[in-house]
């Protein structure tokens, strides 16, 4: 599957946003947004201008599809799958991309971005229910355990992830036990629990797909 190869930060200033795609860096002072660096290519001074509808409604799947680190045909059929599911399709799309096992891998702090989670499963580091999973776009399902497997577990990727990111716990819907770098998928997560992406309006998405 391809992926995007560009400079990643690039992708923060385009959308004026933080997408959490660097791990420590986007903590640290070095994040071009702290710094309030420009969208690449506009003057810093110009007045910014109105978007219309499509255009708010196209940088909101932008933002979304980058955090999760999904290229357009892959979104495209997560928003299909969506739609085909009872009850509300943009709080449907966020269950699946949470449900994706990068995505589990990360907020179980194995990883410190998704695209170095991507990287732990893509490599066959990752064990679910016991069995290697090396499909990063595999969903999980609520009481699945995810697990380093047992040769991995000194890998210093994951160690220091842990020790950077685990202080500040996990997810409601995850449960980690740090030592036997194992944890456990408990239930699909409600929209309202997804905090940290609160502010992404999956409505305009919506409204984007059915144009
Ligand atoms: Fe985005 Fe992180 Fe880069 Fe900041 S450091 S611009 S949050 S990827």
């Amino acid at each position: 599957m391809a992926r995007y190869t560009g400079p990643v930060c690039r992708l923060c200033r385009v959308e004026q946003k933080k997408l959490m795609l660097k791990g420590d860096r986007c903590k640290s002072d070095k994040c071009p947004i702290n710094k309030k660096r420009s969208a690449p290519g506009k003057d810093p001074k110009a007045r910014p201008g109105k978007r219309s509808d499509y255009g708010i409604q196209l940088r909101e799947k932008q933002k979304l599809k980058r955090i999760y680190g999904m290229q357009e045909k892959q979104f495209s059929l997560f928003f299909d799958r969506a739609l085909r599911m009872s009850g509300i399709t943009g709080e449907n799309l966020f269950v699946l991309l949470e449900r994706r096992l990068d995505n589990v891998v990360y907020r179980l702090r194995f990883a410190s971005s998704r695209s170095q989670a991507r990287q732990v499963v893509l490599h066959g580091h990752v064990q679910v229910n016991g069995r290697r999973v090396n499909i990063p776009s595999y969903l999980v399902k609520a009481e699945d355990v995810i697990e380093i497997k047992e040769r991995s577990k000194g890998l210093v990727v994951i160690k220091e992830s842990l020790k950077e990111f685990g202080k500040s716990g996990v997810m409601p819907w995850l449960q980690l036990d740090p030592d036997a770098l194992k944890g456990k998928f408990l239930v699909s997560p409600r929209r309202s629990d997804i905090t940290d992406l609160a502010d992404i309006k999956e409505q305009m998405i919506v409204e984007y797909y059915s144009k």
